[in-house]
This record gives C-alpha cells, sequence and structure tokens, in this order.
C-alpha cells in the first residue's frame, strides 16, 4: 500500500484518496460536495413489483441488508437514520417539489428504452424516457443507476433514486457459489442485489466512485462479486466526516464570508429551476459513474 502510493507521487499521479464526494460541479474545484441534512431521517421504498426473477421475497430483504450496512455505520459516528419503508407502487425515479409524499424509491426496469421508444421522441431530449415509459433509459452496460436531486446553491440532496437494470443482467440473492457462465440462474451469485445496492445506496448519500479496487465505491462489478456487501475503511471514514454525530452534515468547500448575507442580489433562480438544473447534472453524473 504504502509502496503503491509512493511509486503513484514518483510519477506524478494523485493517490488514490480514501474516498471521493460527489460534488454539484464535478469540474469545479469550489463545489459544493452533496449531503443530506443533519439529523435526517430517511426512508427507501421498494417498488412492489420487485424483481419476479428472484426468489420469493428474496429481493426485499436483499435491499434492508444494503440499507443495514450504512445505518450500522451511522448509528456509531453518522446523524442520519436510514431505513426501508412500506414498499411502494411509485415507478419513478423523480423528485418533485410539489408532492406531499416524496419518495426515495428502488425499482427493478423490465425492459430498454431503446426496444420500446422511438428515436425522434422528445422523452430522450428531456432525459425523462426511463419514467415516461417505464423503462432503463440509460447504458444498458449499467448495472444501476442512482439519480439525486439536489439544491445546487447548497449541495443539500433532496430525493434519492435507484432504478436496477433487469433487460440486461440476471439478479440473484443467494451467497454462493458464483454462477459459471452462460448458466446463470437463482441456485448461484450472478449480479448480487445487495452487492448492488449497496454500492448505489453509497451514491444516494454523496459518495462517487473510488479508485481503489476494494472499494465499495468502486466502479465495476464482475458477475459473482459480493465483495460491495461489506463497507471499506474509506467509505466508513466518509459516513463519520460528512454526517457527524451531534454536528451540521459537513460540505467540502467552506466559503468566506463576502460580507453579505443571504443569496447574492439577483439571482433569478427559482426552485424549481434550480431542481431541474440538478437533476440533468447528476442524471449526467450518474451515466458517467455508471460505467461498470
Ligand atoms: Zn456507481
Amino acid at each position: 500500500m504504502i509502496l503503491a502510493a509512493v511509486f503513484a507521487l514518483a510519477l506524478g499521479q494523485t493517490p488514490c484518496p480514501a474516498y471521493t464526494r460527489t460534488k454539484v460541479d464535478d469540474n469545479d474545484p469550489k463545489s459544493h460536495c452533496l449531503y443530506w441534512r443533519e439529523n435526517s431521517q430517511l426512508e427507501w421504498r421498494v417498488n412492489d413489483q420487485g424483481n419476479p426473477e428472484t426468489t420469493g421475497d428474496t429481493e426485499y430483504a436483499a435491499v434492508e441488508k444494503a440499507i443495514g450496512t450504512w445505518q450500522t455505520e451511522m448509528a456509531s459516528c453518522g446523524s442520519l437514520t436510514l431505513q426501508v419503508g412500506a414498499r411502494t407502487n411509485s415507478r419513478l425515479a423523480d423528485y418533485s417539489k410539489t408532492a406531499a409524499d416524496n419518495q426515495n424509491v428502488v425499482l427493478w426496469r423490465f425492459q430498454l428504452c431503446s426496444g420500446m421508444v422511438g428515436a425522434s421522441d422528445g422523452c430522450w431530449k428531456d432525459d425523462n424516457c426511463g419514467n415516461q415509459y417505464d423503462c432503463w433509459q440509460h447504458n444498458p452496460g449499467a448495472l444501476a443507476i442512482t439519480t439525486s436531486n439536489f439544491d445546487p446553491t447548497t449541495g443539500r440532496i433532496l430525493d434519492s433514486d435507484v432504478e436496477l437494470n433487469t433487460p440486461s443482467f440476471i439478479f440473484t440473492t443467494v451467497d454462493s457459489p458464483t454462477c459459471v457462465k452462460p448458466n446463470y440462474n437463482q441456485g448461484c451469485v450472478a449480479t448480487d442485489v445487495q452487492n448492488t445496492l449497496t454500492h448505489e445506496f453509497g451514491h444516494s448519500l454523496g459518495l462517487a466512485h473510488s479508485c481503489q479496487v476494494t472499494s465499495t465505491m468502486y466502479a465495476s462489478a464482475v458477475p459473482g462479486e459480493l465483495g460491495k456487501r461489506v463497507l471499506d475503511p474509506g467509505s466508513k471514514l466518509f459516513v463519520c466526516e460528512t454526517y457527524p454525530k451531534g454536528l451540521p452534515s459537513q460540505d467540502c468547500v467552506i466559503k468566506k464570508f463576502d460580507g453579505k448575507l443571504g443569496p447574492p442580489a439577483g439571482c433569478g433562480c427559482d426552485a424549481a429551476t434550480g431542481a431541474t438544473w440538478a437533476a440533468l447534472a447528476l442524471l449526467g453524473l450518474c451515466r458517467a459513474r455508471s460505467k461498470r
């Protein structure tokens, strides 16, 4: 480990950090990081269609375990409370600031949008084919996508939804043995639900991909993989440092007080504009992080 770091430095590369946070603008070093407000009680609701391929209700149990893994760390040093709520019939991965009950949804998509939505359909431009036609609109090679909406002026996350790609992958819930290609079935581990969702919930909490291959947040997963069910030390550190118990959630930039109170004069953005912009920004980011 030390040798690797020295080697990286010798080559002039940046050593791999313990964890990397998602920012409002990843290309801006002064950008806010994303985070939920301290002491938030967050609930994810799994769509009641589940994943019909997995055995019985095991996919729901796997979602509970994935959330439970992060909650264990939160209980130890963080301020958020994470739980899985009642199943929902919502199949929308979106945020509505007018909805009385805005949900963080986990859902499996069953069809690729590319096979059912014409190329000229306006939903592609609007980036909303998935919600409009209930299909997987993202990279067919991505296992899952987390879409979070946030306030770009603060980095505060408002909503986070996870979609899983059933048309392209066989999701399983058993612990062993590893499936042998091409005999993927529910009696062996192909794409493990808990492994996938532990990673995705890391995105929901504000983590970006890690360059450490052993990290929960490493960008790719091989068939049969279970290692991301467990949090690596860097992801645990993220919980403790971003959501310190008894303190405000931590941004990654401390802006110097410029003598003005309140938002800058002349800012014409309303919340709706901000939310839309945010959705687009993070969807793009999701695509970038989804090559796994
Ligand atoms: Zn990812």
